[in-house]
């Protein structure tokens, strides 16, 4: 019987990708004074494609900005001003906040477990104030672990003093999310994934409810 419903946070319950971009337009038109020689849609595109994905850490997209745009600001001055102001414009994943709430009201224990740096994904936290709606928040950087490996998921549920049997992770990545719960004994849905690809598929959140209607 499914007991707790686990999720990841980038991609997952975080629009990392819309937050990036209402950051990125923020940080423009902070600078837009010194920054006319190159346009906004520039920055966003060689940001994020500096950026892939969210791989490769900030001050190395930094300072490629630099070399790439010639910015005046010391890369480290917009590093911080990331680290400190991206959660700021933290938006949530359409249908997320409902899923989530809709899991709580059905009286399932939920949690988070994310790979990342603690201070950034702790502003995200914050912002979207999970802590609140969160039984248990495992970051990879605090729990010195990373998924996909079955023992940060078996810490989670072992937190939760729950069997893996027992608990549902949803991510959107197959090999970090999916396969890692599912390695770990836990029942795993791969949000917005593709069909066939040895994993089960939630096209979307709408169907989360049904699905654990299913299986509780
Ligand atoms: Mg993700």
């Amino acid at each position: 019987m499914m007991q707790a419903v686990l999720f990841d946070l980038d991609g997952t319950l975080h629009d990392r990708q819309r937050t990036l971009r209402h950051f990125l337009q923020w940080q423009y038109e902070k600078h837009a004074s010194s920054w006319g020689t190159f346009s906004k849609e520039t920055f966003m595109q060689q940001f994020e494609a500096y950026d892939q994905g969210g791989m490769v850490w900030k001050d190395q997209v930094y300072r490629q900005l630099k070399e790439e745009l010639h910015v005046s600001e010391h890369p480290d001055e917009l590093l911080e001003e990331y680290v400190e102001h991206v959660a700021d414009h933290a938006v949530w994943m359409e249908g997320a906040q409902e899923a989530l709430a809709a899991c709580r009201h059905k009286g399932l224990k939920t949690g988070l477990i994310t790979n990342g740096r603690s201070t950034l994904q702790r502003h995200v936290i914050g912002a979207l104030q999970l802590e609140q709606k969160m039984d248990v928040i495992l970051i990879s950087e605090e729990e010195d672990i990373r998924k996909p490996e079955a023992d940060i998921f078996l810490r989670a549920a072992d937190q939760l003093q729950l069997e893996p049997e027992a608990c549902l992770f949803v991510g959107d990545s197959l090999e970090t999310d999916a396969k890692g719960a599912a390695s770990a004994g836990m029942r795993s849905l791969w949000l917005h994934g593709e069909m066939n690809c040895g994993a089960r598929v939630l096209p979307a959140y709408e169907q989360l409810i049904s699905y654990l209607e299913e299986e509780m």
